[in-house]
């Protein structure tokens, strides 16, 4: 594996990988869990080449957020990514990503509105502009995400197609289910600020939503039903709920009663200084 940090190494390398068979992306902010090890996986098993990039993105994180003591950790990540076959690590700093005089920022309309949109003003600005930067420094075949980030992936889908991006274009981007711990904890970098205590209050989050889905597909009303949920959070240890929301799974327009079509829940909460996230299907 080789760990590249200037982007004319980047480009010679990939103009080699790129030769050889299809390559795909898997963009990470690093601190990796197994639930990013999904990711490469599924992207060894379609593409000859995998590159990984670690970039923890200031643009994505506002004023007051955890930008600072977001975990960093290059050299274990490297390894694991090395047991795991990878061809590039793309570990570009700051000053590689925005240099000086850089100008420019994609705002996603509609579907970055409301949920963590609303939470965190500009964080989907930020994450669309840099996964743009990222499919164009790589150029991949294919790109990978989770669906723990729900909203993100498709605030991903809407910008590649309005783009009209080729590498990716918005039906080789994947979407990777959800990696859970085993008392079913949405697995996160994140967690790593959880005191002991905090993470065995964190499951409340998982259980509570289940049991939503539950009521809602026994008939219970959807409004009440999320009233409840927060209630279970709050009671659960849970400082605050930023949300708990019913949504179309693809376009993401609030849901009042559950319809015919698919449906997802997503809530954020917040764990002393943690704030979490999680989607199910509803
Ligand atoms: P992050 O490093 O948190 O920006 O995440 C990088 C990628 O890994 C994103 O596409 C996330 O959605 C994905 N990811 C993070 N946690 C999980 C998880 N528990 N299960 C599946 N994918 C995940």
């Amino acid at each position: 594996m080789q760990t590249i940090n200037r982007l004319d190494t980047l480009r010679s390398a990939l103009e080699k990988l790129a030769a050889e068979g299809p390559v795909a992306l898997v963009p990470t902010m690093g601190a990796l869990h197994s639930g990013h090890l999904t990711l490469v996986r599924a992207a060894r098993a379609r593409a000859a080449h995998v590159v990984v990039s670690i970039f923890v993105n200031p643009r994505q994180f506002g004023a007051g957020e955890d930008l600072d003591a977001y975990p960093r950790q290059l050299a274990a990540d490297a390894a694991l990514l090395r047991a795991e076959g990878v061809a590039v690590l793309w570990a570009p700093d700051a000053a590689t990503m925005y240099p000086s005089g850089y100008a420019t920022n994609i705002s996603v309309g509609g579907v970055s509105d409301g949920l963590c949109g609303a939470a965190r003003p500009g964080h989907f600005d930020g994450v669309a502009t840099v996964v743009c930067k990222l499919f164009n420094q790589v150029r991949p075949d294919i790109a990978l995400f989770g669906e723990k980030d729900w909203q993100q992936l498709a605030v991903i889908r809407r910008m590649a197609r309005d783009l009209d991006l080729t590498q990716p274009h918005v039906d080789a981007i994947i979407g990777a289910p959800i990696a859970r711990a085993e008392d079913g904890l949405a697995l996160s970098s994140r967690n790593a600020y959880l005191t002991p205590q905090e993470r065995a209050q964190a499951p409340t989050l998982a259980r509570a939503m289940q049991a939503a889905i539950a009521a809602i597909h026994g008939g219970a009303p959807v409004a009440g039903t999320l009233a409840e949920l927060e209630q279970a959070l709050l009671a659960g240890g849970f400082s605050a709920v930023d949300y708990a929301e019913l949504r179309d799974a693809d376009t993401l327009a609030p849901l009042a009663e559950r319809g015919t079509g698919p449906a997802r829940l997503l809530v954020a909460a917040r764990l002393g200084r943690t704030r979490l996230i999680d989607n199910m299907a509803a």
